[in-house]
């Protein structure tokens, strides 16, 4: 079965559902107002003068259009929030909580259009944790997750909130959007990030572990696309890891050692 065919089929149940809602409301909407028009008519009788009539007209829409707009609203909201939910499911990693490739790329774009824009430097960061497969062999692959669910939190308080972006690239590589940076003061994040994931003592269930990671560091330019600026930045990373690993590349080849 395509895709595109189950998407119709899905699409068709949204139509009978919103359909048969439809139905529902109006069928609630006359019966509210027969309702309302016979207990009127009972304690009050039959309205005489148009005036009347007019005020009975307006007290029967107001009991039938306060629960329809209530009904509606709660709608809304329910509609509302699984937008937003499906929203963030689709631009997180579930593990980590970061950006996923997509979001981050996304947003990235962003950055690249405002920087153009407004001639900011901004930076991309690729870091990759060393022998990670040693760490999975050892402790096993659940104390793996824990580890990168900690380095995801280590390196979000590293950064600086919103001007910052932090993105879990695949397995246990991570990307960083610096804004409003210069090369050197990129380098000297990733610095400082650096020795925060090698000092910091990863305890989980009576097992322990200390992991460090590669980083290379590679500035935007307004002509450049964003793809090559995540290939300069991962070729930096590879010539970080050729380098010895735990240690930052970044070009021009400002170098800072473990
Ligand atoms: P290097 O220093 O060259 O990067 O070595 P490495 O061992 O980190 O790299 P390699 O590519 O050989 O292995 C990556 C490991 O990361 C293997 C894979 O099982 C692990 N990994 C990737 N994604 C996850 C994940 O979501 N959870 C866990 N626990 N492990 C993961
Ligand atoms: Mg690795
Ligand atoms: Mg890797």
């Amino acid at each position: 079965m395509s895709q595109s065919y189950r998407l119709l089929q899905a699409d068709n149940g949204a139509v009978s559902r919103a359909l048969i809602f439809f139905g529902f409301v109006i069928a609630a909407a006359l019966s509210l107002a027969v309702l309302f028009a016979v207990a009127i008519t009972q304690f009050f009788g039959v309205p005489a003068g148009q005036d009347d009539f007019m005020l009975t007209t307006v007290v029967i829409a107001a009991c039938v259009a306060s629960p329809m707009a209530a009904l509606a609203a709660q709608n809304q909201y329910r509609v509302d929030r699984y937008q937003t939910t499906l929203e963030a499911m689709a631009s997180t990693d579930p593990l980590t909580g970061l950006l996923n490739r997509r979001a981050f790329k996304s947003l990235a774009e962003e950055e690249l259009e405002r920087m153009r824009r407004t001639d900011s430097g901004v930076c991309l960061v690729l870091f990759d944790l060393d022998h990670f497969k040693q760490v999975n062999d050892t402790h096993g692959h659940a104390f793996g997750d824990r580890v990168l669910t900690s380095i995801a939190n280590i390196s979000h308080g590293a950064l600086r909130g919103p001007f910052d972006r932090l993105g879990r690239w695949g397995g246990e590589e991570f990307i960083i959007l610096l804004s409003n940076v210069t090369l050197e003061q990129a380098s000297g994040v990733c610095e400082r990030l650096r020795k925060r994931i090698a000092g910091s003592d990863l305890t989980f269930n009576g097992q322990s572990a200390r992991v460090t990671a590669s980083f290379g560091v590679a500035q935007l330019h307004p002509e450049m696309g964003l793809q090559d600026c995540i290939e300069k930045a991962d070729r930096l990373l590879y010539e970080a890891k050729k380098n010895g690993r735990n240690c930052v590349r970044c070009e021009p080849r400002i170098r800072t050692a473990a």
